[in-house]
């Protein structure tokens, strides 16, 4: 039995009323494991109940070791918890146009995976984490899901409060008490007190006012957290649209889904409990910024016509798939890939920001041999018919996942793709007697318990 804090029973009982106790016992139940599938990389829908506000989203019936899966390592899919993927209905119901959009709180980039998939081509995603060590967990997250239009940041919400009026759209999934998953985290119970709430909701609103003056006069602001109190919910909702000037918009919901609404009048607002819905506790709340047209950060002159020097010889531009769409540029060393069209907003934000990755990184150059990189292994404009690839079995897989020198058979000396089931793995420089591993030192898998049997999630099913 679960054992909560009396101050947390003292506040939150009379938020439930009669539903208490079935709350209980579903705290106390094993908590559901879902996962979102990256239809990009992984086009086939899944025999297996469907997370209902989500398009992508499936629950799985017991909880896999993903580590081993490698299909998980090619960003096929993201074992993201299945309340969360309701941000999915604000993209939807709202976002019609190209939008700029900033993921403040992002890491590890669960929500902001989902919003690449929701977003057109032409729209750009600022995913920013400010804990450094974090920022490094989001970049190889957003790498894997593949999408080129993402830069991701590692700055203070201050300092990206700076670019004024830049942003369409704001998410800021706010730390917050964690009370939602206290099923899923013990140590979220242990660090729960009445203090650490009123702390979190100061540090909400703190965060809030920092990044304000970012979004648009008519832009939208998505705000949630992952815990249940109403400091940090439906009383930070009223005070961004008090303090800061916003109007409060309804969403669209089924009744089937079984969402509890806003526990204040007037301030629509969508809350997931776990005896209600498969899933751990969750809230949400969208907003409209009030006020008058504003003058955007625009870049700055001398920037402007300012062209590169250097340029990738073709051969490596033929890397990707659809390169006239992109830029390629040098920076501290490295190849991008970047979509043409935003390569003024690129600008604005390399000039403002600490910036930990963005576009494509393609690769670099070691003396003559261009080294392609990882993130171009798993890039969706990956042109596979560029490299000679081979196809390799779970066993090896995992191995190589484990950046151990691998033996291919009968294959040319260079540079060569690993796909496992198709899917692109990774690179591997053949030269002759081994294969030297390029996977990513920091990505690699690092326990070596090792299972018996394949580990195929997805596939399985
Ligand atoms: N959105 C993420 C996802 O879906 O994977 C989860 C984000 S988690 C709820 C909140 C994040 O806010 C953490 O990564 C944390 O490091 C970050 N954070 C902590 N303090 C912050 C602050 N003062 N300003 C901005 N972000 C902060």
């Amino acid at each position: 039995m679960m054992n909560l804090p009396v101050d947390f029973i003292t506040r939150t009982k009379p938020l439930l009323g009669k539903e208490w106790d079935s709350f209980i016992a579903a705290l106390n139940a094993d908590s559901p494991t879902s996962i979102r599938i990256n239809k990009r990389k992984y086009g086939e829908g899944l025999d297996l109940s469907t997370v209902p506000w989500n398009s992508n989203g499936y629950y799985l019936d017991k909880r896999p070791q993903f580590t081993f899966d490698p299909l998980f390592h090619a960003g096929c899919y993201y074992v993201q918890e299945a309340s969360s993927m309701f941000i999915e209905q604000a993209m939807k119901q709202y976002v019609k146009e190209d939008i700029k959009i900033l993921d403040l709180c992002a890491a590890p980039g669960g929500k902001s995976i989902l919003i690449a998939d929701t977003m057109s081509g032409k729209s750009l995603l600022v995913s920013n984490e400010v804990i450094r060590s974090r920022a490094n967990i989001l970049s190889e997250n957003i790498a894997k899901w593949g999408n080129p239009n993402v830069v991701v940041a590692n700055n203070d919400p201050a300092q990206i409060g700076k670019l004024t009026g830049f942003f369409d759209i704001i998410l800021v999934d706010a730390p917050c008490s964690g009370e939602g998953m206290f099923r899923k985290d013990e140590g979220a119970i242990s660090e729960w007190s009445v203090d650490n709430v009123k702390l979190c909701k100061e540090r909400q609103q703190r965060i809030l006012a920092d990044i304000w003056a970012a979004l648009k006069s008519g832009g939208f602001l998505l705000y949630s957290t992952c815990t249940y109190n109403m400091d940090e919910n439906e009383g930070n909702v009223q005070w961004i649209r008090d303090e800061l000037g916003a109007e409060v918009l309804p969403l669209e919901i089924d009744d089937e889904w079984n969402i509890t609404p806003s526990f204040v009048e007037g301030i629509p607002a969508y809350r997931f409990f776990p005896h209600k819905t498969k899933g751990e506790g969750f809230f949400c709340a969208l907003l409209r910024k009030s006020g008058e047209e504003d003058h955007p950060t625009q870049r700055k002159k001398d920037e402007k016509g300012k062209k590169a020097k250097l340029d990738l010889p073709l051969e490596y531009k033929n890397y990707i798939r659809e390169k006239e769409r992109f830029v390629f540029y040098p920076k501290d060393d490295k190849w991008y890939a970047f979509p043409a069209d935003l390569q003024n907003e690129r600008a604005i934000l390399s000039s403002r920001l600490n910036i930990v990755s963005e576009g494509i990184l393609m690769g670099e150059f070691k003396g003559k041999d261009f080294i392609p990189s990882q993130s171009l292994a798993l890039s969706n404009y990956l042109n596979v018919n560029a490299f000679t690839s081979c196809e390799i079995d779970w066993k090896t897989a995992v191995a190589y996942l484990r950046k151990e020198a691998l033996v291919l058979d009968s294959q040319p000396k260079g540079y060569i793709l690993l796909t496992y089931q198709g899917k692109p793995l990774g690179f591997v420089k053949n030269i002759g007697n081994r294969a030297n591993n390029l996977y990513p030192q920091e990505w690699r898998i690092r326990s070596g318990n090792v299972p018996d049997n394949e580990v195929n999630v997805i596939r399985s099913y």
